[in-house]
């Protein structure tokens, strides 16, 4: 199982169909869990993915509308129920802090969990780890919404040919690592000479948007791009009216900030299973790299780093 994939809760926008839930979507990130926007059903579809509360550590939600909260409510009282010990952080519009305070106290329960609220005033960065900054930036729609953007700090791959060739095994390997330099059988090595550049995993969030710059900065060079596309190209009027994105428009943000994947979900309920697949042409049709049109229960692989295919991608500051 890979250490870093998307599993899928729901695909579904506005209203959910026979063949899709409400939007939810997982990001398995090493050790941290991260979720985002969960719509109504959430916790059961958790179940049917195998996803448990203690796997959650943070929980970032793009606005209020229904489809993309009214399951936080559950997977909260959830996290309380299965007693999960770690902190979760929750980020969300903190124009919208009594919605925030309406769905953390929607029902009476023994509130056992340890929830930190960080609500989200402007663009920039919420968290920094050894894994990963998470930023965040404002999205054009009807009411206050984030997308986000989590980035791999850029490290160096060890390159093993060149550090046997100078002698440097064990744990001469880590004090190079460490000091940036060693001296080996006489000789002053430096780390860049026995190590590549290797940039840093990138992975976007973009729900309920019209086309903005915010949008092209946080899919810039994503490896992996979860992008709303809520209409397809014959109705971009009503894509218009509602503050949405087409296929294509997804399609083009992917392709001018240079994603490699780009995931297709939030579908009008207007669009059966064929319709859906005719977004993903839509999308192909300007944007050359890979597309994925999500469905409930998938579990998507974050591709490898594109420098080290060679390297499994669960080894951050390697
Ligand atoms: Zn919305």
């Amino acid at each position: 199982m890979p250490n870093r994939e998307l599993v899928v809760l729901g695909t579904a926008s506005q209203a959910p169909t026979r063949i899709r839930n409400h939007n939810g979507y997982l990001l398995r990130w090493d050790a941290e869990g991260l979720l985002f926007d969960p719509g109504e059903g959430t916790q059961r579809q958790m179940l049917f993915a195998g996803v448990t509360a203690s796997q959650i550590t943070r929980i970032c939600i793009t606005h209020f509308h229904g489809d993309h909260c009214l399951g936080l409510p559950g997977v909260l009282a959830r996290i309380s129920l299965d007693r999960v010990a770690h902190p979760v952080e929750i980020y969300y519009p903190a124009a919208n802090e009594p919605v925030f305070q309406h769905l953390r106290h929607a029902a009476l329960y023994r509130d056992a969990a340890d929830l930190r609220a960080r609500p989200v005033r402007e663009a920039g960065t919420l968290a920094s780890t050894p894994a990963f900054r998470i930023e965040a930036r404002p999205l054009a729609h009807s009411v206050p919404t984030f997308g986000y953007r989590l980035a791999e700090p850029d490290g160096r791959r060890m390159l093993p040919d060149k550090l046997l060739a100078l002698g440097i095994a064990g744990p001469d390997v880590g004090r190079l690592k460490q000091r940036g330099e060693l001296v080996a059988g006489g000789r002053r090595v430096t780390v860049e000479q026995v190590s590549q550049p290797r940039p840093g995993q990138r992975f976007a969030f973009i729900m309920d948007t019209g086309l903005c710059d915010a949008a092209f900065e946080l899919a810039d060079r994503a490896d992996m791009l979860v992008c709303e596309s809520t209409f397809a190209g014959a109705d971009a009027a009503l894509a218009r009216e509602w503050g949405h994105l087409t296929a294509a428009q997804a399609g083009r943000i992917a392709a001018e900030s240079q994603a490699r994947l780009l995931v297709l979900t939030h579908f009008s309920q207007r669009y059966d299973r064929e319709g859906s697949q005719r977004m993903a042409g839509e999308a192909a049709s300007v944007f050359g790299g890979d597309v994925v049109l999500a469905h409930d229960l998938a579990r998507i692989p974050v591709p490898l780093r594109q420098s080290s295919p060679a390297q499994p991608a669960t080894q951050p500051g390697t």
